[in-house]
Parts: C-alpha cells; structure tokens; sequence
C-alpha cells in the first residue's frame, strides 16, 4: 500500500475571523498549511485520501460570521468528502468512498429511534471533537459510516462529495416532510441545497415544483432539472410571491391545500415568503440556516392545520439510495458543480462568502 503517508497535510483555521463588539473592528480569520501526525487507528477505522472536500454555506459561517465550531481553533474545517480508503480496516482498503456530513453514535435513543440525523452525540467532520476536517491530504473516520461508491459511471470522485452533505440534506428533508407522489411542492432558494431539492422531490414523484429565487439564469436553468414553473422573486414581497403561486395554481387547476414548501435559503426574505405561502394542510420544511429573526402568528398554524418542521442533516442510511439517484441520472449533479485546488482556500472561502456560486466549489488537494 504505497499510498499510506507518514503525515496529513492539511490547511487548518488558525482563527476564525473576530468582530469586536464595540468598536466593529474586524480581525481576519487565518487559515494555515500544516503538518499533522497520522493518528493510529483504532479498531474499524480507516484512512480515507481525500478526492474532493465541497465549501459548504456551513463552513463560511464557521469562518466568516461567529458561528462557533464545537472543536475550538486550530481545526480543519470541511464535511462534505469523497475520497479512497488507503489504511485500516483491511475490508474497506482500496474502495472509493463518501464520509457522510453528520454520524450518529447509534448508541442513543435518537439513533434508535430513527432520529440519529440530529444524534446529540454525533460526530460532524471538521466540527466535533475527536474527528479531523476534509480540507486535508487525509482523514480517519470510523468505516462504520462510510458510503462506498461501486460504479461511479464516468462521474470524477471528487464530484461525487457534493453527495456527502448538499445532496444528501435534501433527501432527508424530504422524508422529513413525508413526501408522497402527487405532491406539490415550492422550494424557496435554488442555491448549494435548493438545486438538489428541486431534483429530489421530482425524483420521488412530486407532481408541481414550483421553484423561487432572486437569481434569474438558475431559475432558467432548474426548469431543466426538475421544476415546473419558477418565481423570480427580485424586488417582490412574499405577497406578490404568494400571489403569482396563486396564479399557478389557478392555471394548472392546482388544490389550495397540502402544499409542501422547502425553504432553503435560510434568509428572512426567505422564510417570511415561505411562511406567506404556508396554508390549508401544509407543511413548511426549514432546511436553509440563518440567524434573523422572522414574526409570525403562529396561530395560523391551528386554522390552517398546517406543520412547521425543521431538518438537520441526513442519516448515514439514506446515502446509498441519494447516490443510486445521481449515478442512475435521476438527479444531475455535473451541471451544479465546480473544482479547485485545495490551496486557493482562503480566495475561494472569500469569494464564496461574497457570492454564494451558482455551482458548488469543491476543493482537491494539492499539497
Ligand atoms: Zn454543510
Ligand atoms: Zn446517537
């Protein structure tokens, strides 16, 4: 096994970028090439040479805005890997694998009880304790958890980490809504997440997806990959969005009821629109994260006898049926994906926080 290395490269976070309170003075954040010992491997864990690590929304806010890892700096950040196992448990060496976003401990009573996604003793790479970050040459994890990949049907592994945290998420998000065939259904936000949730829910059968941005040429394009009708929302409030649904539903013949809306921009625009569209027998799922605050009268709720639901990351199990989705072609992901190397980080990180990309930048290593 030539390919086992004495260390791991990776580029830590030195330190977060710091905002004083009172004066709003702004320290950068720092971000540093390093050296780490390979760590010895405990029983069923394995190495996993790292393809390709996708700049998450998560990461940025880690980074950029005070969100606070539960590891403190230095930590490599990063949670969306696809790579090749090249150490430890013998079974798994060789493979080509996805590290899935978020994994449970399967001990608790959340695990047991189907709810392991948000297993309060889960382990996030580049977060948790006790587990490293895929902005690396390297990473060990526990093989437990791993999604191996047989036939990536021409599709570069690096690509296929998308399918570790932005494609995953909205699977889960849509069992969460328990999402049927014939459904209706608005995605809010056709961003990192949205692209695929729009995909997602036309895979498992939804019979309308409406799809909302501010962004015109993704709105284009998702009429492409899965929706029916799109909503530019420049320059509208949820009103006037609520209002043009309307339209479509009236045109389409659509019921005014059991709407299933996805908002993942995690904006207050976003979120207030969402609520405006929730109605009779509806569920709004949160899947997008931020940090406004949105008013709401939650009496609604009880009129409508609708569902307001959040949704966190994606169980480890439902891996192998997202990633059937994309190598089978029902879901695409080539169109709403794009590489780098690992070492223009801190630009990318920069540009990203600028401007959310319309395709996803997944890092690859080039120590
Ligand atoms: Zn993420
Ligand atoms: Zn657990």
């Amino acid at each position: 096994m030539g390919d086992v290395p004495d260390k791991i490269l990776t580029w830590q976070m030195v330190q977060p970028t710091v905002r004083d309170r009172d004066t709003g003075e702004v320290t950068p954040g720092r971000l540093e090439k390093t050296e780490i010992p390979v760590p010895e491997l405990g029983a069923g864990d394995v190495l996993v040479k790292v393809a390709g690590c996708g700049v998450c929304h998560t990461d940025l806010g880690y980074f950029f805005d005070g969100v606070p890892t539960v590891s403190k700096p230095p930590l490599t950040l990063g949670h969306e890997i696809s790579g090749t196992v090249v150490a430890g448990d013998e079974r798994w060496v060789g493979k080509e694998v996805l590290i899935p976003a978020v994994m449970p401990c399967r001990q608790c009573h959340l695990c047991k009880t189907r709810r392991g996604n948000r297993c309060l003793n889960q382990k996030m790479p580049g977060n948790s304790i006790g587990i490293y970050g895929g902005f690396s040459s390297h990473i060990p994890v526990p093989s437990i958890d791993l999604c191996e990949i047989r036939d990536r049907q021409g599709i570069p592994l690096e690509h296929l980490a998308v399918v570790a945290d932005a494609a995953t998420t909205p699977f889960q998000a849509a069992r969460r809504a328990q999402l049927e065939i014939g459904d209706d259904v608005i995605v809010i936000g056709v961003g990192g997440v949205g692209q695929y949730m729009v995909q997602e829910v036309k895979a498992l059968g939804a019979r309308t997806v409406i799809a909302v941005d501010i962004v015109e040429e993704r709105l284009q394009k998702m009429l492409d990959y899965g929706a029916d009708f799109v909503i530019d929302a420049t320059g509208k409030g949820p009103r006037d969005v609520a209002g043009e649904v309307k339209a479509i539903r009236k045109q389409g013949g659509l019921p005014a009821y059991g709407w299933k809306i996805f908002e993942c921009t995690g904006t207050k625009p976003g979120q207030e629109t969402a609520l405006a569209l929730l109605s009779f027998t509806g569920k709004l799922i949160v899947v997008g994260f931020g940090m406004a605050k949105v008013e709401y009268s939650i009496s609604r709720l009880m009129a409508f006898d609708a569902e307001l639901i959040g949704t966190w990351g994606c169980l480890p199990e439902y891996y192998p049926q997202v990633l059937e989705m994309v190598l089978t072609g029902k879901v695409a992901l080539e169109p709403f994906v794009q590489t780098r190397p690992m070492s223009t980080i801190a630009e990318t990180f920069e540009e990203a926080h600028r401007t959310p990309p319309d395709r996803r930048i997944v890092l690859v290593p080039d120590f």
